[in-house]
C-alpha cells in the first residue's frame, strides 16, 4: 500500500505542476465534462480546442442542446468527424432533460445506459464531474498500465483492476486525468520519456528493458476500400445539388453530393492489386444513372480529382463527375424538399457536410472558376 500511495502522490504532484490548461479543465459541471469527453473520443485535444468553446456558446446547457435540430447539431460538429458522437450527445441531452429533470445521473452504471456512453466515458464523467471512485481506461491509460505491469496484452478486466487499485480516492478525477496526461505527454507510444517520468520507479517494463514492446502492437487490420461514383450536377447559375443521407448508419443525416457505391475492389476486373480496376466509363455511367434516379438529366462535363477519406472501418474513394444540367433540372427532383437542396459550391459552410464532401465542393468551386476564366461568358453560355 505504501508503494501505491507513493505512486499516487508522485503522479498527482507531476500533474499539478505540468497539466495543460485546456478550457474543459476550468469548469467541471456534468454537461461540460460530458461534452468534452465526447469530443475527445478518438480526437486530439489540439483539434477539440477549436470546437469546445464555440459549442458551449451555441449550446450552453442540456436544454439548449436538446432543443436544437439535428441539422444545427451536425453543423456545429462539422469537421470534428465521427458524427455519431454528435447525434448521441444530442439524444443524451434529450434524455437528461426529459427523464432526469435536467440532471445527469451520477452512477456510472446508469450513465452507461445513455447513447454513446461506454465504460471509459462513464468512469471519466463519474470521477471528474462527481468525484466518484471510478477508473477510466482509455488508449493512453491502457499503454501506461501495460508498461507499468510489463504486460504484453493485458485484458480489459486486468486493466480495470489495476486502474481501480491505483486510483486515488481523495482525487479520483484528477488521478484519471493525470494518467491520461502521462500517456499523452510522457509515456507516448513511440519514444516515451522515461527519464522525465514521475512514476518510473514503479514501472516494471522500464526495469525489464521491454518498454518498446509494451503493449505488444495489435496485428494490422485489413480495412476494405469502397469506391463511389459521385454525381456533381451544375446548373447554368453554377448551383449544384446536395442530398441528405439516411437517418441511420454512416454519416447519418448529413448532406452529400449524390453518390452510388461501385463494385467492391475484389469483384472488379484486376481489382485486388494496386490499381483501382475502375473504368472511367463505368464511373461516369453510374454517376449519370444516380442522377437519373433523382429525376435529373444532364451531360458529362468533366471529372474532378478523386477524394479519399479513411473511416475506422472503411477507406472510401469518391470519384466526382461533373454533369451539366439545364435551368430547371435541379428544381424538379424525385425527392421530398427536405431531402435535397440546390447549393452554391462557394457557400457550403451553412450545411452539415462531411470532410470528403467539403473537398468535393472545393474542387467543384475551383473547376467552375477555371471554366469561367476560359469562357468569359460563363461555362455554359
Ligand atoms: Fe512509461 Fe517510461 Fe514511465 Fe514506464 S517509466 S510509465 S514506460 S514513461
Amino acid at each position: 500500500m505504501r508503494k501505491v500511495r507513493g505512486f499516487r502522490s508522485a503522479l498527482l504532484a507531476h500533474f499539478d505542476r505540468t497539466r495543460r490548461n485546456f478550457p474543459w479543465r476550468f469548469d467541471r459541471t456534468p454537461y461540460r465534462v460530458l461534452v468534452s469527453e465526447f469530443m475527445l473520443q478518438q480526437t486530439r485535444a489540439s483539434t477539440v480546442l477549436a470546437y469546445y468553446e464555440p459549442w458551449l456558446r451555441r449550446f450552453p446547457d442540456w436544454n439548449a442542446l436538446a432543443g436544437a435540430s439535428t441539422e444545427e447539431v451536425l453543423l456545429a460538429w462539422k469537421g470534428l468527424g465521427y458524427y455519431a458522437r454528435a447525434r448521441n450527445l444530442h439524444r443524451t441531452a434529450a434524455i437528461v432533460r426529459d427523464r432526469y429533470q435536467g440532471c445527469l445521473p451520477r452512477s456510472p452504471a446508469v450513465l452507461m445506459t445513455l447513447p454513446g456512453v461506454g465504460e471509459y466515458t462513464a468512469g471519466a464523467v463519474g470521477s471528474i464531474a462527481f468525484g466518484l471512485c471510478a477508473p477510466a481506461v482509455d488508449g493512453n491509460v491502457r499503454r501506461v498500465l501495460a508498461r507499468l505491469l510489463d504486460a504484453e496484452r493485458p485484458s480489459a478486466s486486468r486493466l480495470r483492476e489495476e486502474a481501480t487499485r491505483l486510483l486515488d480516492p481523495a482525487r479520483p478525477g484528477d488521478f484519471n486525468e493525470a494518467m491520461m496526461e502521462l500517456g499523452a505527454t510522457v509515456c507516448t507510444p513511440r519514444a516515451p520519456r522515461c527519464g522525465d517520468c514521475p512514476v518510473a520507479r514503479h514501472c516494471e517494463a522500464r526495469k525489464e528493458g521491454t518498454v518498446a514492446h509494451r503493449p505488444a502492437p495489435r496485428p494490422p487490420r485489413k480495412i476494405p476500400r469502397t469506391d463511389y461514383a459521385t454525381a456533381v450536377p451544375v446548373d447554368p447559375q453554377g448551383r449544384s445539388l446536395l442530398v441528405k443521407r439516411p437517418e441511420t448508419g454512416l454519416l447519418a443525416g448529413m448532406w452529400e453530393f449524390p453518390a452510388v457505391e461501385l463494385l467492391p475492389e475484389s469483384k472488379r476486373p484486376g481489382g485486388s492489386g494496386g490499381g483501382s480496376g475502375l473504368e472511367d466509363s463505368n464511373v461516369e455511367t453510374a454517376a449519370l444513372k444516380r442522377l437519373a434516379e433523382l429525376g435529373v438529366s444532364g451531360k458529362m462535363a468533366g471529372r474532378l480529382a478523386p477524394v479519399r477519406h479513411a473511416f475506422t472501418h472503411l477507406r472510401a474513394v469518391y470519384h466526382p463527375v461533373v454533369v451539366r444540367c439545364g435551368e430547371q433540372a435541379l428544381r424538379q427532383l424525385h425527392l421530398p424538399k427536405k431531402q435535397a437542396v440546390r447549393a452554391d459550391p462557394h457557400d457550403l459552410d451553412s450545411r452539415a457536410l462531411p470532410v470528403a464532401q467539403q473537398k468535393i465542393g472545393a474542387r467543384l468551386a475551383a473547376w467552375l472558376r477555371d471554366c469561367c476564366q476560359v469562357a468569359t461568358r460563363g461555362p455554359y453560355d
